[in-house]
């Protein structure tokens, strides 16, 4: 071992810019914040070869003083706190002091502001390289704001640099920091260039239109048709954004954007709740897609846990986590066919869908805006003769000319799903409203209803509860066995009675009937971690929801059977007063629509 020797400050600040500074997208996070701090309303960001080469962001901030350009530069120098007081109330992005300390340290950093206090025409510029040689400052010329430029990064830690992706990758990340921010602060002005080439231009954004505009650019328009506005508040919390109805998954968990207070998150926390409000409806091993705002006092969460700031800490996050959930499940639960409907008409409204086909839930599967309603292309001849296509009798007509009468009768109130025409294949039931064509999944359809009066049954019912014939001893560590002690009566609540039998031992004594073929050791286990990470569990209710929802499968009809056209007419009307309704069981839509409109640019009517 060598003796113990202090480490010079270019040495330590290297070293922090290993948190810190991972790769250019890191850099260009660090700047943003920095210029956002300082109050800008307008950020350009300039970047050469991904950001190897060249980074370089400009504000219109309020400026650094003269004085202070130098000082900026070195490890532990901030403006923002200057009190343990202030950390515990942080409203800026920035407070650690170590972002412009470590990228210098680890590339050729120029910084060009100007700040009020300067004279009208002068500006100052500090230069620096890899902290080796003293800053220089010297005369330039700038409007009020800040430029900070990067160039060669990592051009003295070679390991580094070995780590890097190619200019694409890097770019890719780069512009995903950029989007993130962008959708923290809509009033400022973003653009982003690369190799001289324009790649967004966010102009900033007042009115909710505006604001859903930008979402639109940053996500991607298929992202604002197939999603719903919540705005939503809780004790000392308010939630608002946008999220994706169920129909519209992502096989990755690539869009989903949560800030706190402005800043973004990746918050296991979070991520869980918000999980847990889509479970009853998205399909298998989806991801749902959102852009969520929690805004709190900033005392309730703690931004100083991690040095890139990515996670937090929430005073109460109980109470957040149980907000979120209930709160996103109750709008997912709310979402009607006349929301749907009405948010589909907006789209088409806004020129938003002009593809054919981009029905709810249709365009939403596929990810992009093909049409997955064989009408697009039709493949077979649009009339079908023979025993498989639909023979109304005497009493169908009948009832169908009613309906259709009602349709076009302009006082006459129609449901939002229409009234059915006729059954396809035993499969789909055809029916049109005053606005369009609907289709829906029959057998999707009556699973879903059937699920959800189960479980309404099943809720109001107390839950019942049945011992075990033989109580179940398992070893737990102390501290699960400490939080079922403490939390024995929420625990019975839920339909488990168990009972602390030694310091790492409990007893389960009863469970909840409908799970007694269940692996109880496993549930156990499973609400215990549920409960000490989250402070609350819905395992019970996942799984009791699982078992309702096999039951529903094959309870509902079946596809092939032949149903009336008032059979089917119920089947809708059922719909409209069913929660979660638009999707199966399984997260499959149950109903898609298309509009005259749309129905029109199919067959180039009109134009
Ligand atoms: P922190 O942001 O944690 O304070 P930094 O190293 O990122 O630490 O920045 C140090 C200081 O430099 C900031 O506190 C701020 O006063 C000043 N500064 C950095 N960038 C800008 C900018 N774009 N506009 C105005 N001031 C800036
Ligand atoms: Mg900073």
């Amino acid at each position: 071992m060598n003796r113990i020797s202090r480490l010079s400050q270019r040495l330590a600040n290297q070293i922090a810019a290993g948190e810190v500074v991972e790769r250019p997208a890191s850099v260009v996070k660090e700047l943003l914040e920095n210029s956002l701090d300082a109050g800008a309303s307008k950020l350009d960001i300039d970047i050469e070869l991904g950001g190897l080469k060249l980074l370089r962001v400009k504000d219109d901030g309020v400026g650094i003083h003269k004085e202070d350009l130098v000082l900026a530069l070195s490890r532990h120098t901030t403006s923002k706190i200057a009190s343990l007081e202030d950390l515990e109330n942080i409203e800026s992005l920035g407070f650690r002091g170590e972002a412009l300390a470590s990228i210098s340290s680890v590339s050729r950093l120029s910084m060009v502001s100007k700040s009020a206090d300067d004279a009208a025409d002068s500006a100052w510029k500090v230069e620096i390289q890899g902290q080796e040689l003293q800053a220089s400052l010297a005369p330039a010329a700038h409007a009020r704001g800040t430029s900070v430029e990067v160039r060669d990064l990592f051009f003295n830690t070679p390991a580094r640099k070995k780590f890097l992706k190619t200019e694409k990758t890097e770019f890719g990340r780069i512009d995903e920091i950029v989007k993130r921010m962008a959708l923290s602060r809509f009033d400022v002005q973003f653009s982003l260039q690369h190799n001289q080439r324009v790649i967004h231009r966010l102009q900033p954004a007042k009115s909710h239109q505006e604001k859903q505009r930008r979402v639109g650019l940053v996500c991607g328009p298929a992202f604002i048709e197939n999603s719903i506005f919540v705005d939503l508040e809780g004790p000392g919390l308010r939630l608002w954004g946008w999220v994706s109805l169920p129909t519209f998954s992502r096989s990755q968990a690539d869009l989903q954007y949560f800030y706190v207070n402005g800043r973004i998150i990746r918050d296991k926390l979070v991520t869980h709740a918000v999980r847990q409000a889509y479970r009853d409806v998205l399909f298998h091993g989806r991801h749902p897609a959102y852009v969520l705002y929690l805004e709190l006092a900033p005392s309730a969460v703690d931004v100083n846990v991690h040095p890139t700031k990515h996670e937090v800490r929430f005073r109460d996050s109980r109470l957040v986590h149980d907000f979120l959930f209930s709160s996103l499940h109750k709008a997912l639960a709310e979402v009607t066919p006349t929301e749907q409907l009405a948010a589909h008409d907006a789209d088409q409204a806004a020129g938003a869908l002009n593809t054919p086909g981009a029905a709810y839930g249709s365009s939403s599967q596929l990810e992009d805006r093909q049409s997955n309603l064989s009408l697009a292309e039709p493949s077979t001849p649009a009339y079908v003769g023979g025993s498989r296509g639909f023979q109304p009798g005497a009493r169908q007509i009948q009832n169908h000319l009613a309906a259709y009468a009602k349709l076009n009768a302009d006082d006459a109130e129609v449901p939002p799903l229409g009234y059915a025409i006729a059954q396809l294949h035993g499969i789909y039931i055809l029916a049109q409203n005053k606005d369009g064509m609907i289709m829906v999944d029959m057998h999707a359809a009556h699973e879903r209803i059937t699920y959800e009066r189960m479980k309404q049954a099943c809720r109001n019912e107390e839950l019942k509860m049945q011992p075990l014939l033989v109580p179940l001893s398992i070893a737990v560590s102390r501290t699960e066995a400490d939080c079922a002690e403490s939390q024995q009566q929420a625990l019975l609540a839920i339909g488990i009675e168990l009972e602390r039998v030694a310091d790492e031992s409990i007893i389960v004594r009863q469970i909840p009937s409908i799970l007694r073929e269940a692996n109880i050791e496993q549930l156990v286990r499973d609400v215990l971690s549920d409960v000490l990470e989250f402070g609350s569990s819905d395992r019970i209710q996942a799984h009791q929801d699982e078992l309702l929802s096999t039951m529903a499968c094959h309870s509902s009809v079946r596809a092939n059977r032949q149903l009336t056209i008032p059979e089917m007419n119920a089947l809708l009307r059922d719909m409209e007063a069913t929660e979660r309704s638009g999707q199966c069981n399984h997260g499959r839509p149950t109903w898609v629509f298309q509009s005259l409109n749309e129905l029109d640019k199919l067959f180039l009517r009109g134009q």
